[in-house]
């Protein structure tokens, strides 16, 4: 079949020439046709089966290019989602005339969308929760859309968006084309489905078979602070001897690095847009092995090709269940053995759940190794080697003898240097504190509670800051100002789980009364922040709550940092 075939205009027609495909992929042609006959459609696709261009084309076709007002929303999880689609979208408009397409996402200043709004872009694309703060502040108008699209449903719900995505939609003109796409279906999606399309064509692609490797796979629940700590023990303890480590992005793959060489592992990255010549001598250095560690994203480990690679560290879970398999299978190559280990925070639950289904087994869950454990691991394996010395035939060196010390004293004495030598100072982490560590004593795994408790900070108190990842915010300023300004002992923070608007932080029940009094209002980056009593998950399964600093609109970009007025906390959605 041709793309002439499925009743596209003669312009985009043109535009997919231009673009180089040649033929339309499945999804494409069985989505098309019945989208642009003016029905809904639901498409049940995996990520790379070319379901941009299945929504786009008819969003396009539907829009009038005259009218320069939002014709098409596309509502997707990610800011580098929307900008993709963006400029798939803006490729396939290429020849008609006045079309433009607008990334509308948080995290970023409000004004360059704002300015694209207003010069009349039809095509808006954006993550739920800025395209509801524009809508709200009236900003953005829908008054004139024909068609809604949601990319990556089921990862919007996984992401918490359903409230924002439940907004959106109700404040839409009743007649309108619904487009849905989502790799997997669930309950959630079927309600939200039913509610906002009516009679969907449903067409689903199933993804070409894919074999997992097999390989030892574990699963460590980790708090998201811990990560880096985690990964040093591991290395630190042999688990990792030559480790390939993913992350999603750059910016956690170079933290990585740099936190990895500042305790004194010889770690290097692999970046996508790095030149070859760099990435040559980068790999190179890892199959030689003067490199311990690799880390890179998944798109900056293609074509990567090492044989010894004993394990494969997913420090973030990729979001692509297929990712998973294709970073798995870096090791246990040329017939060795090989493991997998995944950290796993408590917002990565059910993105674990999806990798499982996928791959069609379990994870083994282990606990993360306690620092009393590593100490020992250690002493172990330095009594090991001193034993096979002492099977030689080693005598006390001259300068040993002189100092006329009794043999045991000078092997303690030994023992002790080589200990501190050789150790790698061990980090406090939440995991270590038994009063953190509830119910599983280390090697148990939490798989003995079930998947329902695996809430291993079962002693922990939350606490809710209303402010989140809009601001610029990074969890490591929130860790600054509970230690430095609340007082917070020593790893006595855990899990720092940040949203959009606001921020849910796990910390020790004994310092959490300390640090709701002492940090009630504080400075935080040059915002004023209020620091509270968590009140606990929303009723009905979502994620979102309401509070959180919300500008009015203008507002935001207008004050200085440190001067910005304190904007109290909207009511909760609960
Ligand atoms: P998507 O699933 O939309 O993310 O698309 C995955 C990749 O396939 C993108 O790089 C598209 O540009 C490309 N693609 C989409 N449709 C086709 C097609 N009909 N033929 C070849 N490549 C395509």
């Amino acid at each position: 079949m041709n793309f002439s075939d499925l009743g596209i205009s003669p312009e985009i027609l043109e535009a997919i020439e231009v673009l180089g495909f040649e033929a339309p992929s499945p999804i494409q042609e069985r989505a098309i046709p019945p989208a642009l006959g003016g029905e809904d459609v639901l498409g049940l696709s995996y990520t790379g089966s070319g379901k941009t261009l299945a929504f786009s084309i008819p969003a396009l076709e539907a829009l009038d290019p005259g009218e320069r007002t939002v014709q098409a929303l596309c509502l997707c999880p990610t800011r580098e989602l929307a900008v993709q689609i963006c400029r798939e979208v803006e490729k396939l408009a290429l020849f008609m005339e006045g079309v433009s397409a607008v990334p509308i996402y948080g995290g970023a200043s409000f004004r360059p969308q704002l300015d694209a709004l207003k010069r009349g872009a039809q095509f808006v694309v954006g993550t739920p929760g800025r395209v509801m703060d524009l809508m709200e502040q009236g900003a953005l108008s829908f008054a004139a859309l024909r068609t809604l699209i949601l990319d990556e449903a089921d990862e919007m719900l996984d992401m918490g968006f359903l409230e924002d995505i439940e907004r959106i939609a109700d404040a839409l003109p009743a007649r309108k084309q619904t487009l849905f796409f989502s790799a997997t279906m669930s309950p959630g999606i079927r309600r939200l489905v039913g509610r906002f399309s009516k009679n969907p064509v449903e067409v689903s692609i199933e993804r070409p078979a894919l074999t997992v490797p097999t390989v030892e796979q574990t699963a460590y629940e980790v708090v998201f602070s811990s990560r880096l700590e985690v990964l040093c023990r591991l290395m630190e303890t042999g688990k990792v001897r030559k480790g390939l480590i993913f992350a999603n992005t750059k910016r956690v793959v170079d933290d990585i690095v740099d936190g990895l060489t500042a305790r004194g592992y010889a770690a290097d990255r692999l970046h996508g847009d790095m030149p070859q010549m760099l990435r040559e001598r980068v790999m190179e250095s890892f199959r030689r092995g003067s490199l311990r560690a690799l880390v890179a994203t998944d798109i900056a480990a293609r074509g990567l090709d090492v044989d010894d690679v004993d394990c494969v560290v997913n420090y973030e879970l990729p979001r692509d269940p297929e990712d998973y398999v294709h970073r798995i299978g870096r090791t246990a190559r040329a017939g060795r053995a090989g493991r997998a280990v995944s950290f796993v925070g408590r917002r990565d639950f059910s993105l674990l759940g999806r990798i499982e289904r996928f791959i069609g087994m379990k994870m083994n869950r282990e606990a993360v190794m306690s620092a009393g454990r590593v100490e020992q691991m250690r002493r172990e394996a330095l009594m090991d080697e001193v034993l096979e010395l002492a099977r030689g035939d080693a005598g006390l060196p001259q300068e040993m003898q002189e100092l006329g010390l009794p043999a045991e004293r000078l092997a303690a004495a030994m023992f002790e240097l080589l200990t501190r030598r050789s150790a790698r100072e061990i980090q406090p982490i939440p995991e270590d504190r038994p009063s953190l560590l509830a119910a599983h004593g280390e090697g148990k795994g939490f798989g003995a509670r079930g998947d329902a408790s695996w809430k291993h900070l079962q002693d922990t108190a939350t606490l809710f800051m209303n402010a989140g990842r809009q601001l610029g915010i990074r969890p490591r300023d929130i860790a600054g100002l509970l230690y430095n300004e609340g007082g917070a002992p020593e790893g006595s923070v855990g899990d720092i789980r940040m949203f959009p608007r606001h921020t849910l932080i796990e910390v020790d029940p004994s310092v959490a009364g300390q640090l709701r009094e002492r940090l009630a209002t504080a400075r935080l980056c040059g915002y004023e922040v209020n620091i509270r009593e968590d009140q606990g998950r929303p009723q009905g399964g979502s994620f979102r709550r309401g509070g959180g600093f919300r500008p009015r609109r203008g507002e935001r970009d207008s004050f200085p940092r440190g001067e910005r007025p304190h904007t109290p906390p909207r009511r909760k959605r609960f």
